[in-house]
């Protein structure tokens, strides 16, 4: 079981590197998937809220064997349509909508009784064909069905940038996606989440602007193999 230090040590880079930019501390959301329920309890314990799972599977048994406690839960890989349903009952969050589909889906789904649920739009900033986001100029059509839905809650965009060794090439797309975040807030002016950054290069995204980090590896350390 982990001791509380890398979390410490998350929250310390966390203040340094928002305090250096002069920016606000952003929110951290600890990425969970294929760690044991007990990694998750051990860091509920010393107070983290939001975690973030890939799966909706996983995240259904998760939420379950963990329901004594008050947690967050985000979706943050890709959903397909068929598992909306589910989606839309498990997570408080969903930070990849990237296309019509999914909203439509998303938002019959949330179940009633439930607050609206939270949604970023997912952006593949560096027009990568392997992966899922929509493109830069998708956004302002996703955004508007989005805020069309009563059950649906804009808060902003999220990003993946390609795992580019050049720190630089990393900066630049997280500019990139500040720019279409101040612009997203031209015309929604309550969004207030920038997700991106994650172990390797957090420090990157806070500079140029992140409001929400997702931290898997250098929270609970390297993730067991898949097993199912
Ligand atoms: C796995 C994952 C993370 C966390 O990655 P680490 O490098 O382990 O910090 C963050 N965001 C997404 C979308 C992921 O799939």
């Amino acid at each position: 079981m982990s001791t509380s230090q890398p979390l410490q040590n998350i929250r310390t880079a966390i203040d340094a590197a928002a305090s250096a930019a002069n920016r606000a501390p952003p929110r951290l959301l600890a990425v969970s998937k294929r760690q044991p329920v007990e990694a998750i309890r051990a860091l509920a314990a010393q107070g983290q809220h939001a975690f973030g799972e890939n799966y909706v599977q996983e995240a259904m048994a998760k939420r379950e064997q963990l329901a004594d406690l008050d947690l967050e839960w985000h979706l943050i890989g890709h959903l397909q349509s068929n598992k909306a349903a589910e989606a839309a009952r498990t997570f408080d969050w969903v930070q990849t909508i990237d296309r019509l589909k999914l909203v439509d889906a998303l938002a019959r789904r949330r179940p009633p009784e439930l607050a609206p649920l939270n949604v970023l739009i997912q952006v593949n900033i560096d027009d990568e064909a392997s992966k899922h986001g929509c493109s830069p100029d998708q956004i302002e059509t996703l955004a508007i069905a989005i805020v069309a839905q009563p059950r649906l809650h804009l808060r902003g965009l999220m990003a993946i940038p390609a795992p580019d060794p050049h720190l630089e090439r990393r900066a630049q797309a997280f500019s990139r996606m500040h720019t279409l975040f101040e612009r997203l807030r031209e015309g929604h002016p309550d969004v207030d989440t920038l997700s991106m950054g994650m172990s390797e290069d957090f420090v990157l995204a806070i500079s140029e602007g992140a409001s929400m980090i997702r931290i898997g590896t250098a929270l609970f350390g390297a993730r067991p193999d898949r097993q199912c």
